[in-house]
């Protein structure tokens, strides 16, 4: 073999460009990351609509991704580059028989330092002048929350990571992880092996091929997930932070000038497709049925022109959160996929504890649980709601 690395990592989506980083703040010595596109975030981050909330059930959830604003918010020091966040703040929605667990959700997101509020109705039409609120059960505001571009954090972490002394491959595919015995050794490039102490798998949907084809399950699927833009008639209230409606299951957020994205929440039909070969356009009766679903809560949208839209994946484990993190048996191999549509936000700061369990090899006991041997140990997250909420 040619080159030697300590730690190899393999994706330049969020996931890999903020662990990349991360190792390299820690101090790992010779580090790659290298990806198959030809710049960062090519694949399902750059479409992310990147909301970044914290309205979850489950309590690492809502830790890691309070520990994700904090993160956003302090990028500028970190990165010297804002990543494109913008803190809005954020609204969930919810109907009348959610309100007693939203209780205890913001409850529990309290306790970990999350700041949430119900909105009293008496402030509806002067807070929310955009929503219809037929049907609301309650409405809860985060004013942490927010969006960031995509492809700009990613950057970010990567052009960090470069400056700390870190190598970056793109156009470069990885073929295979080397494997001797129980040791991950290494991987096979498209131009050749590159012998590494540790391999980081953050290859989004695709990791599941490359573990698989080295004899380690990681049992994922890829959902298709579509969105779609809409440019607002002029002058029309619309909603300034993203939100979400878990009445019609819908979720909106402005991208640009009188231009937001719309998306379908859960539940709606999942399609589970090929990840090498799926249709990357969105279906006319999900756009249209999507944008019917928003007008009913969203009213000033009446007349607006779709100008854009589209299909990405989500990489889906069976308890819709990620692996990461080591598994028993194998030496020199890290997981860091399945974040289905949440991982553009909690990324960062599961990247930081990853780095950390690698280097240091210790994790906090809740973060443990993210690793793939909850599947053997049956040990899978549950959560309040289903599906995935998360
Ligand atoms: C439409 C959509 C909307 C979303 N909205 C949100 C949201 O609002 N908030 C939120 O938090 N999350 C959201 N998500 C989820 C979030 O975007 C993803 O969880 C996150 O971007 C996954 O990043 P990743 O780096 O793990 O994977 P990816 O972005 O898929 O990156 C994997 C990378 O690995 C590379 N790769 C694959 N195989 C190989 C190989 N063999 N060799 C070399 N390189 C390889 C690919 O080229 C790719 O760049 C959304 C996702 C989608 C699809």
């Amino acid at each position: 073999m040619s080159t030697n690395y300590d730690i190899i990592v393999i994706g330049a989506g969020i996931s890999g460009a903020s662990v990349a980083y991360f190792l390299k703040k820690k101090g790992v010595g010779k580090v790659l990351m290298v990806d198959r596109g030809a710049t960062p975030a090519s694949s399902n981050t750059g479409k992310s609509c990147a909301i970044v909330r914290t309205f979850y059930t489950l309590p690492l959830m809502a830790r890691l991704a309070k520990t994700a604003v904090d993160m956003f918010v302090a990028l500028p020091d970190e990165l010297g580059q804002t990543g494109g966040f913008h803190q809005t703040g954020f609204v969930q929605l919810v109907p009348s028989d959610w309100v007693e667990t939203t209780k205890e959700i913001t409850n529990m997101q309290t306790s970990v330092g999350i700041e949430t509020k119900f909105v009293d109705p008496a402030q509806y039409e002067q807070r929310f002048p955009w929503m219809n609120p037929d049907g609301i059960g309650a409405v809860v505001y985060e004013p942490q929350s927010g969006w960031a571009d995509p492809v700009q954090t990613t950057e970010a972490y990567i052009e960090g990571f470069q400056a700390a002394g870190g190598d970056v491959r793109f156009r470069m595919p990885c073929r295979q992880l080397l494997r001797d015995g129980d040791r991950v050794t290494g991987v096979e490039l498209e131009d050749g092996p590159v012998s590494a102490g540790a391999v980081i798998n953050a290859s989004g949907p695709w990791a599941k091929y490359l573990a698989e084809f080295s004899g380690m399950e990681l049992p994922m699927t890829s959902m298709r997930e579509q969105n779609a833009v809409w440019e607002v008639r002029p002058d029309r209230p619309m909603p300034t932070t993203p939100f979400s409606s878990a009445i019609e299951a819908v979720y909106m957020r402005e991208v640009a000038e009188r231009r937001w994205l719309i998306g379908r929440g859960f539940p709606k039909k999942y399609y589970e497709v090929d990840p090498n070969n799926f249709k990357e356009s969105a279906d006319n009766d999900y756009v249209i049925g999507s944008y019917d679903r928003m007008l009913t809560r969203v009213p000033p949208l009446q007349g607006a022109t779709m100008v854009d839209s589209y299909a990405a994946l989500y990489d889906v484990t069976p308890d819709w959160m990620p692996f990461v993190g080591p598994r028993a048996g194998i030496e020199g191999y890290y997981d860091f996929s399945g974040g289905g549509g949440h991982m553009f936000k909690t990324a960062p700061a599961i990247a930081r504890e990853l780095a950390d369990w690698v280097v240091d090899g210790e994790a906090a006991d809740d973060f443990r649980q993210l690793s793939h041997d909850r599947v053997a140990a049956d040990n899978l997250f549950h959560q309040s709601f289903g599906g995935n909420r998360v």
